[in-house]
């Protein structure tokens, strides 16, 4: 099953801007109800029963289950009888609030993520319609969404042939209403096989990315540009009356300057993805978790960067061109000589030149890294293919004497699996 998203702007009328705020309203009320239903249920389980604590009490009785999604959506169609307002909205659209909800709670405990959070009307921003209308659903270039009827849209491109329509998400933004076609093809692709040109990325802080080819790409000087004025309406901020219709204004203006710096920082980032694609056969990157790289001393440049979100556009690239695509261990990949692979022990962030004391190859530190994913690269694909002849990773010589090579094939291969089934992600 292959799974497509298609962003498109809407352009709806006041009337349907009307239907959509309040079906945005809604939602927020039940997400937030569910919320505290599961929340106040988690802290009257936190005091002993046997015992009296500061801050929570034992009030919900002990043989009250815990709310899960199953419950709540029970108690959502009991409580349309009490609450009309309810009635207004799809079905089928409240019952996905509560599902995100339940989502949110697993991913906090499989994922680590934060604990959900209370959604004011600015955060709750987008909803879906999880099954659409029989008939005809498409015409020109307008689309039929459930309660709102026909919505024009701008059909900034054609939706590919043997895909059907699965699910449409409404979502606000800064810059206007936005609709996301969610399309699936029943369809098996086959995985890109190893074979082509090799190219090694070293993702950086100083300069934005570096190839095994030598070339160097800087850090965009617009998204710079962009910040600065950013900085300048926030710090102007401080000085509007709260609840003055300057600063309403004024934050947003902020909103929509976000918006296109997340724009432009993408478009940048799909264009330098084809780039690094052209004349390649074969992409690798470092497996690198950028959230923990975010929270660390590099925070702010980290963020700036999106470094997370290029790698992700790197993958639906090179899926998207055939291309091999595959993680690679991360230690020491600016430790290691890529000529003779012996470690040359710690560089200085200062110290931008990889010089080897072995063999005395030189070259700028971010290709030597960019070298040495590379090569990594190499030797998993290598071992990858002797895999599927039958053979086992440790009888393969390329596999040996590099660090981590059997690790970071089991999760090159669960990575890309994972994004093979379930790709949510805006097409270029
Ligand atoms: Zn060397």
């Amino acid at each position: 099953m292959l799974t497509l998203t298609y962003e498109y702007k809407a352009n709806p009328t006041a009337e349907q801007i009307k239907l959509i705020e309040h079906t945005l309203n809604v939602c927020r009320q039940v997400w937030n109800f569910a919320l505290r239903e599961r929340k106040d249920w988690l802290n009257s389980r936190k005091s002993p029963i046997n015992a009296c604590s500061i801050t929570s009490e034992y009030i919900i009785p002990a043989d009250a289950l815990y709310p899960n999604y199953n419950t709540q959506a029970k108690s959502l169609t009991i409580a349309k009888k009490q609450y009309p307002e309810l009635k207004t909205v799809n079905a089928q659209v409240l019952q996905q609030v509560l599902r995100k909800l339940e989502t949110a709670f697993i991913d906090m405990k499989r994922k680590g993520m934060g604990f959900p959070r209370f959604k004011n009307r600015y955060r709750m921003r987008s909803y879906v319609y999880p099954q659409l209308g029989e008939g005809q659903i498409l015409r020109g270039n307008q689309i039929k969404l459930p309660q709102i009827g026909w919505m024009e849209y701008v059909k900034s491109r054609e939706i590919p042939d043997g895909f059907a329509m699965k699910q449409v998400r409404v979502v606000r933004k800064a810059s206007g209403y936005f609709l996301m076609f969610i399309l699936e093809c029943n369809v098996n692709v086959p995985s890109p096989v190893a074979s082509g040109y090799p190219r090694g990325i070293d993702l950086g802080l100083d300069k934005f990315a570096a190839t095994s080819d030598g070339e160097l790409i800087e850090r965009p000087r617009f998204l710079q540009l962009l910040h600065r004025k950013l900085k300048l309406l926030q710090r102007r901020l401080k000085k509007k009356q709260k609840g003055s219709s300057n600063r309403h204004k004024l934050n947003r203006k902020i909103a929509r300057l976000h918006q296109r710096i997340a724009d432009t920082r993408k478009d940048w980032h799909f264009k330098l993805a084809h780039k690094l694609c052209d004349d390649a056969g074969m992409i690798f990157v470092e497996d690198i978790d950028f959230r923990v790289w975010a929270k660390g001393m590099f925070c702010k440049h980290t963020l700036d960067a999106g470094f997370g979100q290029f790698v992700s556009i790197l993958q639906w690239v090179c899926w998207k061109r055939g291309m091999y695509f595959a993680k690679v261990d991360k230690d020491y990949t600016s430790q290691v000589c890529p000529q003779c692979n012996t470690h040359t022990g710690k560089k200085e962030l200062k110290n931008r030149i990889h010089s080897c004391p072995e063999c005395g190859y030189t070259t700028h530190r971010d290709v030597a890294a960019a070298q040495v994913i590379r090569n990594r690269g190499l030797a998993l694909s290598a071992a990858e293919g002797v895999n599927a002849l039958g053979r086992s990773v440790d009888q393969n010589a390329c596999g040996d004497g590099l660090t981590g090579t059997g690790n970071s094939l089991v999760k090159s291969q669960k990575s890309r699996n994972k994004g093979r089934e379930a790709r949510i992600h805006p097409a270029s």
